[in-house]
């Protein structure tokens, strides 16, 4: 095992036995370098000296959890990088910006260590999906201020393959590069294909004589919808992977999908500490297979914005901790939800995806659904709104047989009593992959 500023050499077929002992040896300067350094963590332990402060990654549970709105008042307080930027401000090296759109911008600091540790990171997870030396691969993402543009292209660069920094628009330049470059490999969101199909096809291309054999996305959970996959790769005759999975406040890139299957290699087990947490309790969850909680995250060998035990919202399920057959020990993830969708009923934990799976599985229905929340709760049951399948009327023996099954499979699948409301087809609004699935009033 050979080891670089704590990144460790292929460190997604190390085993893991020895990746934990790797692990524990970087949280010991990991923890004094914060403890030092980071006046949010100085603040947040609550002058707990260092000998308090867990020795053992194992103990890390003793240690509060920090969340991203603590991370924008931190940064609204002592602008531009807050008070958990830990390293003196001339050692950062690029600055992204997010959500500069929606709300306030946060503002995320690398030093030429951080920027070097997440290349290799997430070339891994780009290199899972099949990327590497030999390929072409044109970069098809936005490359102004946020992660996903530069960084993502230098995770590109580090598997070995030859990139081409095409950023957004211009549509018919993107097609004759792919075609007059030899592309092999296309990284973009995965709804711009569609909007290449549209171009190709008035300049009389069929998408799949363009040679790509890889197509990678990320961001989206859009691969996994039924279908969607399928089509994809028969129009563009490309495999299609997600190999880009990320924590924008934590590692850029950190798991990927291989040619083996479709779950997430989490590749970055030598400088990241995983923990799933019950996202309502804050209580650790075993990694091991088949458990869901909220990932936790925290930095192992992080220059400027290190984050010990930062909750990352996302709801995960671990599929497989035993190697994948592409001989990667990373175990494997399902990005199944945000905890912010999460719906706490009689002690129970909803998510709005196994909502959708009941809902979906009867045929009754058009799939479409809310929860709408009255109040702050606590809630006793759970109120859902379902849309019916076409000319079935509201008011039919058909419609209440139709409400009953669902009531019956919410108490049978997620153990939960369910007050079921319906509605006529086309009543929901309809927004590819971003609907919003709780209501809160
Ligand atoms: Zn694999």
């Amino acid at each position: 095992m050979t080891e670089r500023g704590g990144v460790v050499d292929r460190a997604d077929f190390v085993p893991l036995h020895e990746l934990a002992a790797h692990r524990q040896r970087l949280w010991d300067s990991q923890r004094r370098y914060v403890r030092a350094n980071s006046a949010l963590y100085q603040r947040v332990w609550d002058g707990m000296e260092l000998p308090e402060v867990p020795e053992a990654l194992d103990d890390l549970a003793a240690l509060p959890l920090v969340d991203k709105e603590m991370l924008r008042a931190s940064q609204r307080d002592h602008p531009p990088y807050g008070d958990y930027l830990a390293a003196s401000p001339d050692r950062v090296r690029r600055v992204h910006r997010t959500g500069g759109t929606t709300g306030e911008a946060m503002n995320l600091a690398l030093s030429v260590i951080d920027a070097e540790q997440t290349a290799i990171v997430g070339a891994r997870a780009q290199s899972a999906s099949g990327l590497g030396p030999g390929d072409v691969v044109v970069h098809c993402l936005n490359y102004q201020m946020w992660m996903g543009g530069f960084t993502d292209h230098t995770t590109l660069e580090a598997t070995g393959a030859t990139v081409v920094p095409f950023g957004v628009g211009n549509p018919q330049l993107l097609l004759r590069t792919i075609r007059e470059l030899g592309v092999t490999a296309i990284s973009c969101t995965p709804s711009y294909p569609a909007v290449l199909e549209q171009v190709a096809s008035e300049m009389g291309i069929d998408p799949a004589s363009l040679g790509l054999r890889l197509g990678l996305f990320g961001g989206e959970a859009a691969l996994d919808v039924p279908g969607f996959r399928g089509r994809l790769e028969s129009t563009w005759g490309f495999a299609a992977r997600n190999s880009n999975y990320g924590v924008t406040d934590v590692m850029c890139n950190v798991a990927g999908q291989c040619e083996h299957q479709h779950d997430l290699h989490f590749v970055g087990l030598d400088v990241l500490h995983p923990e799933i947490i019950d996202p309502a309790t804050g209580a650790v969850l075993a990694w091991q297979t088949g458990v869901s909680g909220e990932l936790v995250l925290t930095h192992l060998a992080r220059e400027c914005q290190p984050l010990v035990r930062f909750r990352t919202g996302d709801i995960v399920t671990v599929t497989e901790v035993e190697p994948c057959a592409c001989g990667r020990t990373a175990p494997r993830l399902q990005v199944t939800g945000r905890s912010d969708d999460m719906v706490v009923v009689r002690g129970v934990n909803v998510f709005p995806t196994s909502v959708a799976a009941l809902v979906t599985a009867d045929p009754g229905t058009s799939g479409e659904y809310r929860i709408v929340l009255e109040g702050p709760g606590p809630y006793d049951r759970l109120p859902l709104e379902v849309e019916l399948a076409v000319d079935i009327p509201v008011d039919s023996e058909r419609a209440r047989a139709i409400a009953e099954r669902i009531g019956d499979a919410a108490q049978r699948d997620l153990r939960v009593t369910a007050t079921v409301s319906l509605l006529e087809h086309g009543t929901l609004p309809r927004t590819e992959g971003k609907t919003r699935r709780v209501v809160r009033r």
